[in-house]
């Protein structure tokens, strides 16, 4: 599969679209929501868009948004999941002490 190399948001319509590199080092993304696509043919569009985006260096750093794109590529932003609810009781509870 392709290089991620990082992230930013899409220039067109402001979705996070994940930045990857190609056979020949350049940058490029494509935008799962608006489908643009970007491809740098040289060093100088290279640069450009590597100044432009977030370097990978932590897969945290991901927004979850785009995260969840790459496993489900639709167009509705998914929304963030809840935390889970403390339990009011504590009756319930599986510690086992
Ligand atoms: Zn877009």
């Amino acid at each position: 599969m392709n290089n991620k190399i990082g992230h930013m948001m899409c220039p067109l319509c402001d979705w996070p679209v994940m930045v990857r590199e190609n056979k020949r080092s350049l940058s490029y993304f494509s935008c799962d929501n608006c489908q643009v696509q970007v491809q740098t043919r040289g060093a100088d569009s290279d640069q450009i868009l590597r100044r432009k985006m977030k370097p990978i260096t932590d897969p945290d750093q991901v927004p979850d948004k785009l995260k969840e794109a790459e496993t489900a590529p639709t167009s509705q932003p998914a929304p963030k999941p809840e935390p889970k609810p403390e339990p009011a009781g504590g009756q319930d509870d599986d510690w086992d002490i």
